[in-house]
Parts: C-alpha cells; sequence; structure tokens
C-alpha cells in the first residue's frame, strides 16, 4: 500500500521535499498552521500602495549552485537585484560590507588597495586563534571599524557581548579591498517577480500534493502517519519536554513614507544606543517597479519567549547540549524526520535550505527503495 505522507509546514524545506516526492509518483497532504504557504519567505502586495513586502523581513536569493538556481529560476520569473546594504554608525552612512570605499570614508583617506591592506594589517590585532566574534573581529579589521560596523550592531542582534558569540558568526561577512559592494558574492543573485509566496505555490502545485493552510499538526498524531516530514521547532515536536531551544525574535514596527524615505532597501544601524539593528524600505527590493508610497520595517531583535516567531537559532554551548539531547530523542522516532532551519536548529540561507530539501528528499526516497531507515534529519543539527 502507498505510504502515508504528512510534510507539516509549507515553507520552502517544505515545499521542495514534497514536489520531489510527488514527482516520484507519491502522495503527499501538507499542512501549516499559518494561512498562507512560504514560511518566513512569505511576501505579500501592500494594499494601499502596491509594494511588495517580505512580510518576515527581508529574503534576497542568491546561490553558487547552479542545480538550486536553475530549480528556482523553473518555478518562478527572477529579476535581477544585486543587495547592497549602508549602515549609520557614529553619526555618517557607510557602504557594507567593509569595502574599499568603506574603509577610505571611514579614515577620511584616499588608499590603493594594496595601501588599504597594509593599513589594516596594522590596525588587526595579533591573535592566534580567535574564539569569540569580538577576537575575530579585532584580528580581522582591529578596533576602530570593529566598534564602527559590528560591535554595537552583533551586542543588540545577539542580546550577547560579542565576547560570548562564535568567530563563526563573522564568517558570513566578507573584507574587500576594491570598491565592490555588493553584499552577497554569489554567480547567481536576483529576486522573484511576482515575490516569494507564488514561488512557493508553484512548487507546490502538482497533483500529488494536497496543501492544507490554517491546520496545525499534533505531534501525538504521528503515528497515525506513516512518514512524517516536520520543519517545525524540533524541541516543539517534544513538547519542550528538555527545555527550550533558545531562538532570536525580531519585532518589526511598520511604517509607511511617501516617496523615498531613505534611498536603499536596507540601512544598518550600527551604534549601540539606537535600539533597532536596521530599516529595510521594501519597494527597493523591486527596482524594476514603481511606488510612489512606500512601507518600511523598523527591526529590533530581543530574546524569543513562548508565543513569539523564532528567527535566529542562538547555538551557544548551553544551547548545544540541550540540542545534542533533542537529537537523541529524535533518532528514537524512526517515520520522522526532522527539516529545515527550525526543524535542525540551523540558522540557513535559502539556497542551502533548497539543497539539502532536495538532497533528503533523494535520501529519502532511496531508503525507500532499499528497505533501510529514513533519515533522521535533513542534515545532521551538530
Ligand atoms: N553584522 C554586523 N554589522 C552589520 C551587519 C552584520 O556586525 O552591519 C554581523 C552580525 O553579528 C550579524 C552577522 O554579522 O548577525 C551576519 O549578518 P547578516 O547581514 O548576514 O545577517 P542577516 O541579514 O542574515 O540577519
Amino acid at each position: 500500500m502507498a505510504d502515508k505522507i504528512v510534510m507539516v509546514g509549507a515553507g520552502l524545506s517544505g515545499a521542495v521535499i514534497g514536489r520531489a516526492l510527488a514527482d516520484a509518483g507519491r502522495a503527499v497532504s501538507v499542512v501549516d498552521s499559518r494561512n498562507h504557504v512560504g514560511g518566513n519567505c512569505h511576501t505579500a502586495r501592500d494594499a494601499d500602495t502596491g509594494v511588495m513586502v517580505h512580510t518576515y523581513g527581508p529574503h534576497i536569493f542568491h546561490t553558487d549552485d547552479a542545480e538550486v538556481w536553475d530549480y528556482v529560476t523553473g518555478f518562478a520569473r527572477f529579476r535581477p537585484y544585486k543587495h547592497r546594504v549602508m549602515t549609520t554608525a557614529e553619526g555618517r552612512i557607510y557602504g557594507l560590507p567593509v569595502n574599499l570605499h568603506t574603509i577610505n570614508q571611514y579614515y577620511n583617506a584616499t588608499m590603493k588597495p594594496a595601501e588599504a591592506r597594509a593599513f589594516i594589517a596594522e590596525q588587526a590585532e595579533d591573535i592566534a586563534d580567535p574564539q569569540s566574534f569580538e577576537e575575530q573581529a579585532l584580528a580581522f579589521v582591529g578596533p576602530d571599524l570593529y566598534t564602527a560596523f559590528f560591535k554595537g550592531y552583533t551586542q543588540k542582534q545577539w542580546g550577547t557581548s560579542p565576547t560570548a558569540l562564535p568567530a563563526a558568526i563573522l564568517k558570513r561577512l566578507p573584507l574587500r579591498f576594491n570598491y565592490d559592494d555588493n553584499y552577497f558574492f554569489h554567480r547567481f543573485q536576483g529576486m522573484p517577480e511576482d515575490g516569494y509566496t507564488p514561488l512557493i505555490a508553484a512548487i507546490l502545485d502538482h497533483p500529488g500534493i494536497t496543501v492544507q493552510l490554517s491546520t496545525p499538526f499534533d505531534p501525538a498524531e504521528a503515528n497515525q502517519w506513516d512518514h512524517v516530514f516536520w520543519s517545525g521547532p524540533l524541541d516543539g515536536f517534544f513538547d519542550y519536554r528538555l527545555g527550550r531551544l533558545g531562538y532570536r525574535t525580531l519585532d518589526f514596527e511598520r511604517f509607511t513614507h511617501d516617496g523615498d524615505y531613505q534611498g536603499c532597501a536596507v540601512m544598518n544601524y550600527g551604534d549601540v544606543d539606537v535600539p533597532h539593528t536596521r530599516i529595510t524600505e521594501h519597494k527597493h527590493f523591486a527596482p524594476w517597479e514603481n511606488h510612489a508610497g512606500s512601507v518600511l520595517y523598523r527591526e529590533e531583535s530581543r530574546a524569543c519567549g513562548p508565543d513569539d516567531i523564532p528567527y535566529y537559532p542562538i547555538r551557544l554551548v548551553d544551547e548545544k547540549a540541550m540540542l545534542a539531547d533533542y537529537v537523541e530523542e529524535a533518532k528514537t522516532v524512526s517515520n520522522v524526520t526532522f527539516v529545515g532551519r527550525l526543524g535542525t536548529y540551523r540558522y540557513l540561507d535559502m539556497d542551502v535550505t533548497i539543497r539539502e530539501a532536495l538532497d533528503c528528499a533523494r535520501a529519502w526516497l532511496a531508503a525507500r527503495d532499499a528497505g533501510t531507515p529514513a533519515p533522521v534529519f535533513s542534515q545532521a543539527p551538530l
């Protein structure tokens, strides 16, 4: 008899795995507690201004993975989009990521690439094996740029001193000795012309897939299914019985403006005494559109409570210890695969989410064919 398969969550992981299974001839039931597909990638046009709003915060698609790029562009038309981020720090505006323009502006200089490289090497502190975010930053750019661009922002974003955060967070950010201010350096970058929700709806649009929205899934009913793909929080599946994995949540204070408020999509705020981390002006994500009005989000980060939306997994020492315990629990449930950002408790970019979802679906199908155990996670959480 055919497997009874449920996918919990109609975000990117759920849609991509569901589609791969449906393409392989399986019937998949997709449920989501929200009233829309797309998870946190959800976009919706604002009724008053016509601006496409990234409801759960900014999402920019970028990847080096040609298969993933072919995949998304096979389901929606993408428009060229180059992400540039500005930052307001110490009373002035600079471009990010830190590049030659940022350095020359900050030091009021006219350095050439080699001069800037030598100058920053002088500023950088000699730390042999940087452990914390702060050590990594001091070894990377020295105290001036660290304080202006990373220290305050990171303190606000993570609610923790950069001395207690892992060095790995900074490794997401490049340092450039040229005038390239593209925030990402991947080969492929773009925005879906009509937003992310139609893209994900198109992935889910298959006769083998049924989607039920506004339909929470009770993990106690997992045994009624041959297989469950769970893209909700890993600890939530177990009713938080070993404790709650720490997350940062975001508050978006929405406001509107006539015309152009800030002239760019994302303006970061590096100073610690400004409470918000950034302001997003959504219409700049669609530079091919014209709107008289504007919709903005002022974004603040704080500890995630039980009723808040979990955004960023914290993954410090305590969280990793609890995570290890949940990983052991997960291994005891043979008919569930935990997938995606919340299911594996990892910070994930959209392209990585899709790559892992494609791989997970293939691994699951191969295991079914071979009669071997299903994967427990789309990717090992630790
Ligand atoms: N970051 C920073 N200053 C900035 C932007 C980022 O110090 O102006 C640090 C911060 O710790 C942040 C990390 O770099 O958490 C990753 O930044 P990214 O822009 O990739 O974060 P996202 O847009 O995914 O929230």
